[in-house]
């Protein structure tokens, strides 16, 4: 695969010759047929260990369970009494068990593969893209299609996709710390390396999974797949595959607690039938014995977690709809638990669509009219358009400059449209640029040679030009004539103003160039403050001319001595959904915190705007922060709602103070540097739009659209998803308590029913088939259906849920008890009703009164699962809600109709056909427990109102 390494390893051997030898054009790159060609060769650039499991194997496995053999058990027990009772007639217990166990299979199976699916569109929504050159183009394709030979276009924030020979780089910094452990980025060079080098001084290589921390370059691909380094310990990732979500293990807990409960149960009332009741033959003992098997497969709780897995993964596919891809299951339930929401300013709670607005100069202040994109619109100084003068000049100055220091574009299509690219915030510098008709006269003078990329961290950027004719006559005229050579490249160096201030030991007013006295610096923050103070966002400008040769070295250090020129204050509008998912989140109990690179005063008046602070709320900044110890700091963050001017690494120590008073976390970032945070919150969340591909590998959730809302949205998606778990749980686990307290009561009670007949012995109130029928019926279809119930308008009405919670709670536990008890009862009431002796004298016969007390628990199972939609609410509040709901209930009930009359189920399942006033009377039986549910939550709503603790 690696013909590179056929000879030499790549870092020992010149780029060009590492290229030549992969067969590719470095200019061009390969072709894409040339790709497609090798991507069939060598296979996808993924890290598989182990090839995926074929469906028969995944269909088997379905199989490969306790209670399966447990019921293969039963099989095998009625084959052998069938065959020593001498063949006769069909095996009928035997090949209904064995098909309900096949159903249940294929159920099962069917299930899952339907939550892999939703798994794998996710896996294709979240997919790490890479920058190649392609016959001559660059294009983004997705990480796992690059291909040896491949010559990837590297810049910051990238995930680099596969191992590749630097072929050119430009302060290319790459943190390998996933790859070798180093924390400290690596400054890489293209020259080849004398001797064999261990892995982290490989400087002229990048490696798959690492990340482009700052600079750019070029890098022709060497390996790719399980052949990348990553790949050689892709062992120890092979233990990444999806661990199960909290939810997932203490619902697989409960139902192993509830198998071992219910076997138990089962073994007891088979013993107690055994030794209590006469036994008359062979067969009664079988009987007894595959009521016991079958009562404990219907009411061990085994399809949970696979049911548990399709909601979740439905809940995904939900979320996705509405913009926000989370990457596995576990975020969906902490989303629902999400006490805290740190959130990023620009482009997230705003628009990121900057206008200029007011430019405040040594002379003066300017404002400019228009919005948006298109570059019309006026300057104005006092009312009146800015003429000729010095302001006019510094004014000039500062848009040429932050419009050079920039990498946006901004041209005219041929339709007269204006198309835009690239940074907000500097777009906003072209298009003022634009409106005051000085454009051209940039782009004649200055030719940009080199830049020093904007951070996060330093809140600056520049770039290094030539000017043309020089940046300033009338300047150079003073400079010492001498140092002629001084002005003919230039530094321009556009940031946040008080960083840059920093750095700026003169002051252009005019055509002059003063030094920055303390007075006049004092004058240009009162500037910001003014501009911050009207919610704009600031962006100062300065410059200098450059030594001859200091271009050939561009770095931050060549920052300093700087000639502050002004600041421009742009707005930046608030996303009109902002403000009403703000407030929807803290009526649910959400702390909303913003952390922004910002000015103070611009960020805490938009925090007011929002409602996220009171109008007269202060924000706390960086350097603020970095004067307060552990504890005052841990106090700051309980109290502090905006954080501005921050770097990423204040994020980080935000996010841990606040986990460590136990909040859930849901927190944004995009920047590379945003990585450590990402991965330290609960919930990481990525800009899909704007991120970095390194925040968006660090995170768990990605936005789509970049927008808060959408984190809001998602927050409500899993606290509903949340809710439904508890509505399919309570209605399943309440359905199996009915079916284990019908049957234990029933054994226990038979005399008193009359569910003996005439020599004493026991009358089973349920056949080990009808139990298995109930099951088969009853469980998967009205369970799933509540799993995607839509949400109650309440959802956000309360607090977060505290994660440690446990789904099902004591009160649950009750509720589910009382419930189970009631259909138990309905059921022993209807065979007490129709068979003769017992409390009641009745007249039919043991088939009907059976089938009749089936149907009774079938209807009271149907109807619970509206009563398990909620704990406190009547069912009939949004009884139609949910037509998935009603669909499988139909099924279900038409199922029973079937089982009931149609003669050849009548023979596999003991059953008889009723008529329409037993169809009746049963339906009215079953009904108690709706009525018994509804009271029950009227008492509790009653006991809740009045703030005791609920014991009903
Ligand atoms: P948020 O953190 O909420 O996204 P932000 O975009 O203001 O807000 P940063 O991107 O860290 O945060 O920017 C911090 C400051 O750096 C800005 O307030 C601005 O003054 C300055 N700045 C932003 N973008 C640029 C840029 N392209 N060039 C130079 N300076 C910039």
């Amino acid at each position: 695969m690696i013909n590179a390494q056929q000879h030499q390893p790549a870092y020992l051997r010149p780029a060009d010759e590492v290229a030549r030898d992969l067969s590719v054009d470095v200019t061009v790159g390969l072709s894409r047929q040339e790709a497609a060609r090798r991507l069939l060769r060598d296979g996808p650039n993924t890290l598989v260990t182990s090839p995926p499991k074929p469906q028969w194997r995944q269909l088997l496995a379905q199989f490969q369970d306790p209670l399966v053999y447990l019921l293969l058990c039963a099989v095998v027990i009625t084959l052998a009494v069938w065959a020593l009772e001498g063949w006769e007639g069909l095996p009928i217990d035997a090949i209904v068990i064995s098909a309900i166990v096949l159903l249940n299979g294929v159920l099962g199976y069917l299930q899952e593969a339907r939550s892999e699916r939703a798994a794998a569109a996710l896996t294709d929504l979240t997919v790490v893209t890479a920058s190649v050159l392609r016959d001559g183009q660059i294009s983004r394709v997705p990480g796992s299609e690059l291909v040896c030979g491949d010559i990837l276009v590297l810049a910051e924030g990238d995930s680099v996709g596969a191992d590749a020979r630097l072929l050119m780089c430009a302060g290319l910094e790459v943190k390998e710390a996933s790859l070798t452990g180093e924390s400290e980025a690596v400054l890489k060079d293209t020259d080849p390396l004398a001797d064999d080098a261990a892995l982290g001084d490989r400087r002229n290589m990048v490696f798959k999974g690492t990340a482009i921390v700052q600079g750019t370059g070029r890098a022709v691909v060497t390996a790719t797949g399980m052949a990348t380094e990553m790949g050689a310990i892709a062992l120890l990732l092979a233990a990444t595959a999806e661990e199960p979500t909290p939810l997932q293990k203490e619902v697989r807990k409960i139902g192993r607690m509830l198998g071992i409960a219910v076997v138990i149960i089962c073994a007891v009332v088979v013993a107690a039938v055994l030794m209590v009741h006469p036994i008359h033959s062979a067969s009664d003992v079988v009987a007894i014995l595959l009521l016991g098997l079958s009562l404990a497969v219907a009411a061990v709780p085994e399809g949970l977690p696979a049911i548990l897995s399709v909601v979740l993964a439905l809940g995904v596919q939900r979320m996705v709809r509405r913009n926000a891809i989370v990457k596995n299951l576990a975020s969906v339930e902490t989303l629902g638990a999400a006490s805290v929401i740190c959130t990023d300013k620009t482009g997230t709670l705003t628009r990121a669509e900057m206008t200029i607005q007011r430019i405040r100069t040594a002379s003066g202040e300017t404002q400019i009219s228009g919005v948006g994109y298109t570059p019309t619109g006026d300057i104005a100084h006092g009312g009146a358009k800015l003429t000729a003068g010095p302001l006019l000049r510094e004014q000039s100055i500062l848009l040429n400059g932050g419009s050079l220091a920039s990498n946006a574009v901004l041209r005219q299509a041929a339709n007269g449209e204006w198309i835009v690219h690239g940074d907000p915030t500097e777009i906003a510098f072209l298009v003022a640029e634009y409106k005051l008709g000085i454009h051209s006269q940039r782009e004649n003078r200055f030719q940009r040679i080199g830049e020093i990329p904007f951070s996060s961290d330093r809140k600056l950027m520049s770039v290094i030009a030539t000017d043309r004719e020089n940046l300033d006559q009338e300047n150079r005229d003073q400079e010492n004539r001498d140092q002629e050579n001084r002005s003919q490249t230039v530094l321009i160096t556009k940031g946040a103003p008080d960083v840059l201030l920093d750095r700026c030991t003169r002051l252009q007013i005019g055509t002059d160039v003063v030094p920055l006295t303390a007075d006049l610096r004092s004058r240009a923050i009162a500037d910001v403050d003014q501009l911050s103070s009207k919610a704009l966002r600031t962006l100062a400008v300065a410059y200098r001319p450059l030594q001859p040769g200091d271009e050939s070295h561009p770095s931050a250090a060549l920052e300093h001595d700087l000639i502050f020129v002004g600041t421009a204050g742009m707005i930046d509008p608030p996303r009109e959904e902002v403000g009403p998912a703000i407030r929807d989140a803290q009526r649910a109990g959400i702390r909303i915190i913003m952390i922004t690179g910002d000015h103070p005063r611009t960020a805490a008046c938009i925090a007011a705007d929002l409602g996220i602070i009171a109008p007269d709320g202060a924000a706390l900044s960086g350097a603020e922060l970095d004067t307060l110890d552990a504890d005052a700091f841990a106090a700051a963050v309980r109290t502090t709602s905006v954080f501005a001017r921050v770097a990423p690494s204040h994020k980080l120590r935000i996010i841990d103070a606040l986990q460590a008073d136990g909040h859930v976390v849901a927190m944004t970032g995009d920047g590379v540097n945003d990585a450590p945070a990402l991965k330290a919150a609960a919930i990481g969340i990525a800009m899909g739009i704007t991120g970095t591909e390194v925040s968006k590998e660090a995170s768990k959730m990605l936005l789509a659209d970049d927008n808060f809302a959408t984190i809001v949205h998602a927050v409500q998606e899993g606290r509903g998803i949340f809710n439904n778990i508890r509505k399919f749980l309570r209605y399943l686990l309440s359905s199996n308590m009915g079916e284990v307290l019908t049957v234990f009561l029933g054994v226990i009670g038979a005399a008193m029913i009359g569910l003996t007949d005439a020599s004493g012995a026991l009358v089973l109130p349920l056949l080990a088939t009808q139990i298995l029928w109930i099951n088969l019926i009853t469980d998967a279809g009205p369970a799933l259906a509540m799993g995607i119930d839509p949400q109650s308008d309440d959802v956000m009405d309360s607090k977060p849920r505290c994660a440690c919670e446990s789904v099902i709670d004591a009160q649950m536990w009750w509720g589910v008890l009382q419930l189970g008890l009631v259909m138990a009862l309905a059921t022993l009431f209807t065979l007490d009703r129709y068979l003769p002796n017992g409390f009641m004298e009745g007249d039919q016969t043991v088939t009907t009164a059976r089938t009749a007390a089936f149907t009774v628990l079938v209807f009271a199972q149907l109807i619970n699962c509206f009563n398990s939609r909620s704990e406190t609410s009547s069912a009939f509040n949004g009884l139609f809600a949910n037509g998935w709901l009603w669909g499988t209930v139909a099924i279900s009930l038409l199922m029973q109709v079937a089982v009931v009359h149609v003669d050849v189920l009548n023979i596999a399942f003991g059953t008889t056909p009723l008529t329409l006033q037993q169809w009746l009377e049963c339906a009215l039986i079953a009904s108690t427990v709706l009525w018994y549910s509804e009271i029950r939550k009227i008492v509790r709503r009653i006991i809740g109102a009045n703030g005791k603790a609920a014991v009903v």
